[in-house]
């Protein structure tokens, strides 16, 4: 029989998309199962949305469309970025993916050669890892524990970059932690980046319409806009809208990067589809009623998870500022046992929290933690209470 390519030795199935199975398995047998795990938005586009993707339908040409883009999109997200601080930006600067998960392994294909460094903070979201195994690129992650509330300091971006990668990746708000930098924070981790000219720069933003407590979402060329000719910011449609199945993913950056990304559609997918377009740009530049009443709701969600895990005696829970994550340390448990199962990883916590408690959490080691899981509150909010009661009785039982 032949053989597969090498590469897809190196790929390996989504460890989320793993425990979100195995729930559902418990579920479909009639297990009572409250799901954490899962990192989707619990809510709806607004009807303008659903409006605009009809009204296409109809007037539907059949077509092919343009591999960048429809004129339409990018007009729309260049309006939408400019809100966002990102000014001077016109249709050469963008190009789209199907989901920003499609726009950032077609970020990684333009920009690393095999064997190139990439240097990204942990925890970091699992794909990122699996792209570059994927097309052989090397990895150096730069380890940031809950003592530092999981953010990257300057002096580790600083070593990080010495070694010169082609890519630093940056993720914030941050799944899986829901951390996200301030503006002080961004702009001494900027005044690094300038110093290291050789260094693409990926920031993967597309939690920005999900930040709490009044501290505004900052990007690196804010404070320094000379960084513009080498930052590369990625958007989506998915968890500020709640699109996740719509797949529309948008890229900003330097001419010359879109235009490889525009060049490797019209090898990969083509274009988006009209009905697709016409959602995502009503959902642009419709009301943004949706996004903000949900950033709002998660804000209070996160209230609620926070107070619960930090009053579980040994666990540490940093306190998000956005997405919808929570990414407590339960190291507390190894060494324990729960009914006789002995708990030694973040592995075991889950694999034994979801079959005791019918709570299914996504452990740490998936995102480069390996002391930690992830906590992912969009689940309904009379849900919410119950399951966090699961845990804390979870670990009431522990031995
Ligand atoms: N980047 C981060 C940090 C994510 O959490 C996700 C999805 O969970 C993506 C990118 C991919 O988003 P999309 O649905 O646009 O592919």
């Amino acid at each position: 029989m032949p053989q597969l390519a090498q590469r897809v030795g190196r790929a390996k199935p989504s460890a989320i998309m793993v425990i979100a199975e195995k729930a559902k398995q418990l579920k479909a047998a009639g297990r009572d199962i409250i799901s954490f795990s899962i990192g989707v938005p619990n809510f709806l586009p607004g009807e303008h949305v659903y409006a605009a993707a009809r009204e296409s339908l109809q007037r539907d040409s059949g077509q092919y469309g343009s591999n960048r883009g429809a004129d339409t999109l990018l007009d729309a997200f260049l309006a939408h970025i400019e809100k966002l601080g990102f000014t001077g930006y016109g249709r050469n600067n963008l190009s789209i993916g199907i989901g920003a998960k499609q726009v950032l392994y077609n970020l990684a294909e333009a920009l690393l050669n095999e064997g190139d460094e990439i240097t990204f903070p942990a925890p970091y979201w699992t794909t990122y890892r699996d792209i570059a195994d994927i097309l052989g690129a090397k990895v150096n992650v730069l380890p940031c524990p809950p003592e530092q509330n999981y953010k990257l300091t300057p002096a580790q971006l600083d070593a990080a970059l010495a070694r010169k990668p082609k890519v630093f990746l940056f993720n914030n708000p941050s799944n899986p932690t829901g951390m996200v930098y301030t503006r002080e924070e961004i702009a001494a981790l900027a005044e690094v980046l300038v110093k290291y000219p050789d260094t693409w720069i990926i920031t993967d933003d597309i939690y920005n319409s999900m930040v709490f407590d009044g501290i505004g979402y900052h990007n690196f060329v804010h404070a320094k806009p000379e960084l513009k000719d080498r930052l590369i910011f990625v958007d989506s449609v998915s968890k500020t809208y709640g699109m996740p199945g719509w797949r529309v993913g948008l890229v900003a950056g330097p001419e010359v990067v879109a235009k490889a990304i525009t060049t490797l559609n019209s090898n990969h997918i083509t274009s988006l589809p009209e009905v697709i377009t016409a959602a995502a740009v009503a959902a642009f530049a419709g009301p943004q009623d949706v996004p903000r009443a949900k950033c709002e709701e998660f804000a209070g969600k996160r209230d609620i998870v926070v107070n619960a895990l930090r009053a579980i005696p040994g666990v540490v829970c940093p306190r998000p500022q956005g997405a919808f994550y929570a990414f407590p340390d339960i190291s507390v448990a190894f060494g324990k046992s729960h009914n006789g199962v002995r708990i030694d990883s973040d592995v075991d916590f889950c694999a034994a929290l979801l079959e005791a408690k019918g709570v299914a959490c996504v452990p740490g080691s998936a995102f480069g933690e390996p002391r930690a899981l992830r906590i992912s509150y969009t689940c309904p909010t009379a849900q919410l209470q119950p399951g966090l009661e699961r845990i804390q009785a979870f670990f009431a039982e522990l031995t």
